[in-house]
């Protein structure tokens, strides 16, 4: 198990490879047939310390920068995306808890992901706010002096069931918009919380998303994280950050995929008929070409905005365009891919058909690129936005 004393970049990027060799290439095509949740990949993640790579040094964790952060997501996105995306929203809902991290009760569940025994997701989103899934309508009522009563229905939450503890969000009792809301820790077993309905999605299909609803739940004070109404500024300060660059490495670890996998067909198709291979049309060669630009042009910005995070100068324009861009290349990623690789890439048999569909889901995932981009010229433009 890495564990914070041995602090090593390369160490830890060696033991995310061996994993990817050993469980996640080869448990992928399985998962994704059976929509079946990557258990035995996730615990080996666990069992590495991989569980608390976001999480700071003094506090146990492995303290990784964002940079580390993003190499190693597009690392298990490039192997097993369903994967990758469990472990994002896993490092989603430890940012929002780590806002806490002097609080009693947050510090205990911490310790559990350190420990490599808690596996922990963000259950947000709602019918009502759809992909604006930050921004929470159902609303916590108070209960006495010390305990919320929490009713809501989330619509998607990925690792429902499966994942130890779930972050909530509701907005507070006193709120009168969505930005006025609270994050709770509930765990699996908290009374009034269960599970609706089973995952069937186009891709990333072992991420075993599905519905869960809070009914008459009775949750003590100490499972709020922060104060009361924190919540936009928890999103702002620490959800944002780390979700776009958690969400922009998958994508683009799966771009990185498709893209290596279209080289590798291109390279070895030939036509007897011709006795000329594929990689020998021009045109061909501009699509990987064109490919190859927009995956380092994506790559790169991505980078960026990772070293600006850890020098504290970032923007939020900056920090909101990431995602886009990273969404909008792996979908032209997998349009080119379908062009060379033909029938390669739209049958199952091979590895860019799962890729292809799981390349959908980040233009899904709240907050969308169109939501994004209206916010990015809303900002450029003075336009003020109601929430
Ligand atoms: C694989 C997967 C995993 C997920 N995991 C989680 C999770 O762990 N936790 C969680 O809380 N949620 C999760 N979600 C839910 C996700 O974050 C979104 O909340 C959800 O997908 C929104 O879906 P919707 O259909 O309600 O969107 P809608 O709000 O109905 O949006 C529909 C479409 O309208 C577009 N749209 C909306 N507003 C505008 C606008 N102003 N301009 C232009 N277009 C607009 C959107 O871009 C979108 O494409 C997951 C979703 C997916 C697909």
């Amino acid at each position: 198990m890495l564990t914070s004393t041995e602090l090593n970049r390369e160490a830890i990027l060696e033991s995310v490879e061996e994993l990817i060799c050993d469980y996640l290439r080869p448990n992928a095509k399985k998962i994704d047939q059976t929509g079946q949740f990557p258990r035995e990949n996730m615990t080996a993640l666990a069992e590495a310390g991989l569980l608390g790579l976001i999480i700071p040094r003094e506090l146990g964790g492995l303290g990784a920068t964002p940079s580390l952060y993003k190499e190693i997501v597009m690392r298990l996105a490039s192997a097993c995306a369903s994967t990758a995306l469990v472990f994002v929203q896993h490092m989603s809902a430890t940012s929002v808890m780590l806002y806490g991290a002097h609080q009693p009760y947050v510090q205990t569940w911490l310790k559990g992901i350190v420990d490599g025994q808690c596996l922990a997701t963000i259950a947000f989103s709602e019918a009502e706010s759809g992909c604006y899934f930050f921004l929470p309508v159902s609303q916590a009522k108070s209960e006495g002096e010390d305990h919320f009563v929490l009713n809501t229905k989330k619509t998607m939450v990925t690792s429902a069931g499966e994942a130890d503890i779930y972050v909530v969000s509701t907005r507070s009792t006193f709120a009168t918009n969505s930005m006025q809301s609270d994050f709770f820790i509930l765990t699996r077993e908290t009374e009034g919380f269960s599970l609706g309905g089973v995952w069937e999605g186009m891709g990333l299909r072992g991420n075993c998303s599905a519905p869960m609803t809070v009914k008459d739940c009775l949750v003590h004070r100490d499972k709020l994280i922060g104060t009361e109404g924190e919540g936009f500024k928890i999103v702002q300060r620490s959800l944002l950050p780390m979700g776009q660059i958690g969400i922009s490495s998958l994508n683009l670890g799966i771009a990185k995929a498709i893209f290596d996998e279209s080289v590798a067909y291109v390279k070895k198709r030939h036509y007897s008929h011709l006795d000329a291979g594929l990689s020998s049309f021009q045109s061909v060669q501009q699509t990987i070409g064109k490919m190859k630009v927009l995956y380092d042009q994506a790559e790169k910005s991505l980078q960026t905005v990772c070293r600006l995070m850890e020098e504290g100068s970032i923007d939020l324009v900056s920090t909101l365009e990431i995602k886009v861009m990273a969404c909008e290349t792996v979908i032209r990623m997998a349009e080119y891919s379908l062009n060379v690789c033909g029938g390669f890439a739209y049958s199952s048999h091979s590895p860019l058909e799962r890729l292809i569909r799981d390349s959908k889901a980040g233009t899904i995932m709240g907050p969308t690129p169109e939501v994004l981009k209206e916010l990015i010229g809303r900002t450029l433009l003075d336009v003020p936005t109601k929430l």
